[in-house]
C-alpha cells in the first residue's frame, strides 16, 4: 500500500496537449548503445515503462547530419530510414501508459562531425568545444543557415511524430545543444538580430518553437532543456539570465526542463554532489512561468521528491541515474516497497558507457543494457533449475549479488564471509572521503537477503578448500576478492620496483584498515581511477604533507569517464596536495622516491617519510585454485561446479563485480552454450 505522503507524486499532470500519468519523469540519458544497439536501447526504455515512469525520454538524438558528436554513440534521425529503429523505442516507452519523448539535438559548437566530415555550424565562429579538444572550428551561421536549421528541426519533428513520440525536448543544456549556444553570450557573439540582447539571443529558440508548434504542436508537447547556470561566470548564460529568459518567454515551451551547467556539473558523482544539489538554483523559477517545471538532482528518496513538489520547487521529478539504478522506482513507491528501492550510489559508472563507446553498465543494476542482449529483467528472474544448493564464499559486491539473484531464483544459498562485517571492498571503501553512498551496494543486497528464508549467512567464516569439500553444496562460487599490491607492479613497473626496506610503504588496504602514514607522504598513483586521488585526500585530511605522483598527464585520469576528474584535481589542489604529473617512480629509496619523467626519463628526488602505492591488485583466488587442484574429490563431495567471479577472477571496478555476480546466478543450471556468443547482438544490415 502506498504511503499517502507520496500520493502527490502520482498525480496526473498536463504537459501541453497531453497528460502524464504521474510526476516521474525520466529525463534524456545516454547509454552507450544508441544507434549501434537500437533494440538493446529500446528494451532498456521498456523496463522503465513497466517500472511506472510517467514520461520517458530517449538519449540525445542527432537530428541532422551536419551536426554529430562522433565518437559518442547517441541516436540518429537524419533521414526516414532512421525512423523504424527509433519507432521501436517509442513503442517500448508507451507499453504501460507513459508518454514517449525524443530529445532532438543539434550540437553546434559541440559537434566536431568526425563521421560526416561536414563543416560544423554554430552561432559564432569558434573552436569546437568537446571533451577531446578536437582541432576543428565552427563556421558562423548566416541567415540562410539559420533558415535551413529551422527547417531541419521541423523535418525532425515530423519524423519524430511519425515514429510515434508524444513529446519533443529541444536540447539547450550542458553546453551540448544549439539553443544554449544561441542563448549564451560566450558562444553567441553575433551582431545581428540573433545576438546581443537577451531578446535577440532568444530569437532562435522562439522561432524554432513557433515552427514546431505549427508543424506538430496540435498533438505533441514541446519542452526546452536549458542549464540553470552555464557555470562560467557572468559571460555565460547565468542563473540570473536564465530567470530573465524564462520570465520573458514564460509560455514558450509546454514544459521547462532545467538541467545544470556542464554535464559534469549536472551529473556530479555523489563524492561531490548531494541529492537535490540544484535546489537553490531552481527555487523560484516555477513562479516565473505558468508552464510546469522538471528538474534533476539524483533523487532517490521519495521524501525528498515529495518535498520538492510540496514546496513548489518542481512539478516533475526528473531522474536519469536513479531510473537506471532502479527502473522500478515509481512502482516500488506506489506499492509501498520503499526498502526495495535499489538506490543509485552516484558512482557514474553508467556515464562510462557513453564516454568509452562501450555498453552502459550500472554498479547497482547489473541488468541495465542487458535487457535485450541477455534477456535480463531488473525484477524478474527464471526459477531455479534442477540443482538445489549454492555456497558463495565472500560477501563483496560479487558474492552478495550472486547470492541475491540465486536466492531469488529459489536456490538454497549460503554465504560464508571471513570477516565479521559483510560487504567486502564496499564495507571498506564506504569509509573513505566522499564514498559513503557506495555502501548502498552492500546495504541493498543485505536487506534483500535478510528477507529470504532460503539464505543462510555465515560471518567470521574464512573457508578453506578442505572445509568446502566437507560441506556438500552442489555449486561453489568463489568471490573472495583481491588485495592491493605492495611491490609497485602496475603499468609503469610490470615487475616489482626497487623498494628500500627502510622506507615505510603503505597500500590502500593499509589505509582502509586505519594504518595512516604521517609526515611527508608520497602517494604514487599508477592505477588511475579514483583510489589514488581519494587516498591523497584522506592523507591530507589527516594532516600529512602530501605529494601525488602519477605517470599520467592527469590526476585520477580515468575519472574523466565518470565526470569527476576536474573536481578531483580541484579538491586536491584546494587541500594543498602537491601534484606531480607525467612522473613515475624509478625507485623507492630510504629517504624519498627517485622520480622519472614519463617522457625523458629525467630523474629527480622527492624526500618523504612514507610512500603509499596505489598500483594494482592481486586476486585472492587460493581457495579456488585449491579446489581446482582437487577436482577428483568433487563427485564424492557432491560438487557439480566451482567458479571464480569478481575481483577474485580479475580485479576491476565494483560494477564489474555486481555484473559477474548476477551473471553467475543467471547461468546456474543453464545449458552450456559451447562456443556460441553469450548475448544477442544487432548487426548492421548490408545495403544492396
Ligand atoms: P568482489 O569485489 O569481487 O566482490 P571483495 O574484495 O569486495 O570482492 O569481497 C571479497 C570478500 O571475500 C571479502 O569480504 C573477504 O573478506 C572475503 N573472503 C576472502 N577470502 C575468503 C575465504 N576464504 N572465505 C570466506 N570469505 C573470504
Ligand atoms: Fe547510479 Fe552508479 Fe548506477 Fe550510474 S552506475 S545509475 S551512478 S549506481
Amino acid at each position: 500500500m502506498r504511503d499517502p505522503r507520496y500520493d502527490i507524486l502520482f498525480e496526473p499532470m498536463a504537459i501541453g496537449p497531453l497528460t502524464a500519468k504521474n510526476r516521474f519523469y525520466q529525463v534524456p540519458h545516454c547509454n552507450g548503445g544508441g544507434y549501434r544497439d537500437p533494440s538493446a536501447a529500446a528494451a532498456m526504455r521498456a523496463t522503465k515503462a513497466e517500472g511506472g515512469w510517467g514520461v520517458i525520454f530517449t538519449e540525445q538524438t542527432e537530428m541532422h547530419h551536419s551536426s554529430e558528436i562522433t565518437p559518442f554513440i547517441e541516436l540518429r534521425l537524419w533521414e526516414d530510414k532512421d525512423i523504424p529503429s527509433i519507432a521501436k523505442m517509442a513503442a517500448a516507452m508507451k507499453t504501460h501508459g507513459a508518454l514517449a519523448g525524443i530529445q532532438l539535438a543539434y550540437s553546434g559548437i559541440n559537434g566536431p562531425n568526425m563521421y560526416t566530415k561536414e563543416v560544423p555550424l554554430a552561432p559564432s565562429a569558434l573552436p569546437i568545444r568537446t571533451f577531446t579538444n578536437d582541432p576543428v572550428q565552427a563556421r558562423a551561421m548566416d541567415k540562410t543557415d539559420i533558415k535551413n536549421l529551422r527547417r531541419w528541426f521541423v523535418n525532425a519533428a515530423k519524423r519524430s511524430k511519425l515514429a510515434g513520440f508524444d513529446l519533443i525536448c529541444l536540447y539547450g543544456a550542458h553546453g551540448f545543444g544549439i539553443f544554449q549556444h544561441f542563448l549564451s553570450r560566450a558562444t553567441n557573439q553575433r551582431s545581428d538580430e540573433y545576438g546581443g540582447s537577451l531578446e535577440n539571443r532568444s530569437r532562435f529558440a522562439r522561432e524554432v518553437l513557433a515552427d514546431l508548434r505549427d508543424a506538430v504542436g496540435d498533438t505533441m508537447a514541446l519542452t526546452l532543456r536549458v542549464s540553470l547556470d552555464e557555470t562560467i561566470g557572468q559571460l555565460g548564460f547565468s542563473n540570473a539570465e536564465v530567470r530573465d529568459f524564462i520570465a520573458m518567454n514564460a509560455e514558450l515551451p509546454d514544459l521547462w526542463d532545467l538541467a545544470m551547467g556542464t554535464w559534469e556539473d549536472c551529473s556530479g558523482p555523489s563524492r561531490f554532489k548531494e541529492e537535490a544539489a540544484q535546489e537553490a538554483w531552481v527555487t523560484g523559477i516555477r513562479d516565473l512561468s505558468p508552464r510546469p517545471v522538471v528538474g534533476v538532482g539524483r533523487f532517490t528518496s521519495p521524501d525528498v521528491m515529495a518535498r520538492m513538489i510540496k514546496q513548489g520547487r518542481l512539478d516533475f521529478i526528473g531522474c536519469a541515474r536513479p531510473s537506471i539504478a532502479d527502473p522500478f522506482l515509481p512502482r516500488k513507491i506506489d506499492e509501498g516497497r520503499i526498502d526495495d528501492i535499489r538506490e543509485c550510489i552516484g558512482c557514474n559508472i553508467c556515464v562510462t558507457g557513453d564516454m568509452t563507446q562501450g555498453m552502459g553498465r550500472c554498479t547497482q543494476n547489473p541488468t541495465w543494457m542487458e535487457e535485450w542482449r541477455r534477456g535480463w529483467h531488473p525484477e524478474k528472474i527464471a526459477a531455479k533449475g534442477e540443482s538445489q544448493s549454492v555456497l558463495i564464499i565472500g560477501s563483496g559486491p560479487a558474492g552478495l549479488e550472486a547470492a541475491r539473484a540465486a536466492a531469488l531464483r529459489g536456490y538454497d544459498v549460503a554465504v560464508a564471509e571471513a570477516l565479521e562485517t559483510y560487504g567486502g571492498r564496499v564495507a571498506r571503501e564506504r569509509q573513505l572521503p566522499g564514498l559513503s553512498a557506495w555502501g548502498r551496494v552492500a546495504d541493498y543486497r543485505l536487506y534483500q537477503l535478510g528477507q529470504r528464508s532460503n539464505v543462510q549467512m555465515y560471518p567470521g567464516s574464512r573457508l578453506s578448500a578442505e572445509e568446502v569439500l566437507a560441506f556438500g553444496f552442489e555449486h561453489i562460487c568463489v568471490a573472495t576478492g583481491s588485495t592491493w599490491r605492495a611491490d609497485g607492479v602496475a603499468r609503469q613497473h610490470v615487475v616489482p620496483m626497487a623498494i628500500h626496506p627502510q622506507m615505510p610503504v603503505f597500500t590502500p588496504d593499509d589505509l582502509m584498515a586505519g594504518r595512516i602514514p604521517s609526515g611527508r607522504v608520497v602517494v604514487f598513483d599508477d592505477d588511475h581511477y579514483y583510489m589514488g586521488g581519494v587516498l591523497a585526500e584522506l592523507c591530507a585530511q589527516k594532516g600529512c604533507d602530501v605529494t601525488l605522483v602519477t605517470p599520467s598527464a592527469f590526476v585520477s585520469d580515468w575519472t574523466a569517464n565518470t565526470l569527476e576528474q576536474s573536481q578531483i584535481h580541484r579538491r586536491l589542489a584546494g587541500l594543498g596536495v602537491a601534484i606531480r604529473l607525467n612522473t613515475g617512480i624509478a625507485a623507492v629509496q630510504a629517504g624519498g622516491v627517485e622520480t622519472s619523467c614519463t617522457y625523458t626519463d629525467a630523474r629527480g628526488l622527492i624526500e618523504c617519510d612514507a610512500v603509499v602505492l596505489v598500483t594494482s591488485r592481486t586476486s585472492d583466488d587460493s581457495v579456488f585454485l585449491d579446489l581446482m587442484a582437487r577436482q577428483g574429490d568433487w563427485a564424492d563431495a557432491g560438487i557439480r561446479s566451482v567458479k571464480v567471479i569478481g575481483d577474485a577472477a580479475a580485479p576491476a571496478p565494483i560494477a564489474w563485480a555486481t555484473h559477474a555476480g548476477h551473471r553467475y546466478a543467471r547461468d546456474l543450471d543453464a545449458p552450456d552454450l559451447g562456443d556460441a556468443l553469450p548475448f544477442r547482438r544487432e548487426v548492421t544490415q548490408i545495403e544492396d
